[in-house]
């Protein structure tokens, strides 16, 4: 059975066709530019793919409420153009299938969590760590939205005593996106990520940054397992740091045998970058499941 999925980001929308069993068979991308624009040109990807139903993963923020009439919008985004923009409501329209639609950070969560490294497990969180911070939640074997969905890539952290930059966020001067994404980095530094060798003091405090982020969803999200992904991810010395970091801040106060084996409980993306678009591919299965 042919699946659509459509990972739409604030600089790229990736399309792709694939199956239930999240086998990609095409995959292309084309620039976010305006709706009015870009809105056609996956219309006329997807019209003629016998695909039987469409998954979104998106930037946001978006109206993940059933109820509300503003379901399927991209709501109050920094990406103008996109404000208001019923991207469900639009492709459902034109391409006349059920379409299943959540944030792109949801989407990769799903992904892992059902063909990846969080798969079998009934509770995880993904976070990636790229052009912004943002969280996935997977819980009781389903994606947690709540009020709206979560933004824990804002949440507020204690500064390292060494970093006296003042941070990216416009709303927060020390949320976890303001202090550690990867623009902050280069910001703080004065250069790309990737120049920075892999001793360089960046690391610690990116560590540092992060691994009081886990212990705060360690706390309040129990998951039995957390996947890191997105850009800044790709320097792998990251993983220990920010591990030690989690056994100090814990000070062994949750007695649970899967938090003695750190390495087997914060690991890296296991899909080759592909979990994203991999968990649009079983949004699109789930929506068309809700419609039987
Ligand atoms: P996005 O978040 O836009 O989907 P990415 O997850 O690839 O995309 O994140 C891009 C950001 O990650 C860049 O701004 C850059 O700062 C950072 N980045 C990309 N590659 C690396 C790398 N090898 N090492 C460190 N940082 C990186
Ligand atoms: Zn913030």
């Amino acid at each position: 059975m042919l699946l659509g999925a459509l990972e739409a980001g604030g600089t790229k929308m990736v399309l792709a066709i694939g199956n239930e069993n999240g086998e990609i068979l095409e995959q292309t991308s084309i620039p976010t530019e305006t709706p009015e624009i870009t809105l056609p040109k996956i219309i006329d990807y997807f019209k003629d793919k016998e695909i039987k139903s469409l998954g979104i993963g998106s930037f946001g923020p978006i109206d993940l409420d059933r109820a509300s009439k503003t379901y399927g919008y991209i709501t109050s985004t920094p990406k103008l153009a996109w404000v208001n923009c019923d991207i469900v409501g639009t492709l459902q329209k034109h391409l006349g299938i059920p379409v299943g639609f959540d944030t792109d950070v949801n989407g990769s969560a799903l992904g892992e969590a059902t063909w990846g490294s969080t798969k079998g497990l009934g509770s995880s969180i993904y976070i990636t760590i790229g052009t912004g911070v943002g969280v996935g939640v997977y819980q009781n074997g389903k994606l947690l939205h709540g009020m709206l969905h979560p933004e824990a890539g804002h949440v507020l952290l204690s500064r390292h005593p060494e970093d006296t930059f003042e941070g990216i966020c416009p709303y927060h001067s020390h949320c976890l996106e303001g202090l550690a994404s990867g623009p902050s980095i280069e910001k703080r530094w004065g250069k790309k990520a990737y120049e920075l060798g892999s001793e360089h003091k960046a690391w610690e405090i990116e560590a540092y940054y992060i691994a009081q982020a886990l212990v705060g969803y360690i706390l309040t999200l129990s998951p039995h397992r957390i996947v890191l992904g997105g850009g800044v991810m790709h320097q792998e010395q990251l993983f220990p740091m920010i591990r030690e970091q989690v056994k100090v801040l814990l000070n062994g106060y949750l007695k649970t045998p899967l938090l003695e084996d750190l390495d087997s409980y914060i690991v890296p993306a296991s899909l080759n970058d592909n979990q994203g678009i991999m968990g649009c591919l079983k949004l699109a299965l789930m929506e068309l499941e809700e419609n039987k």
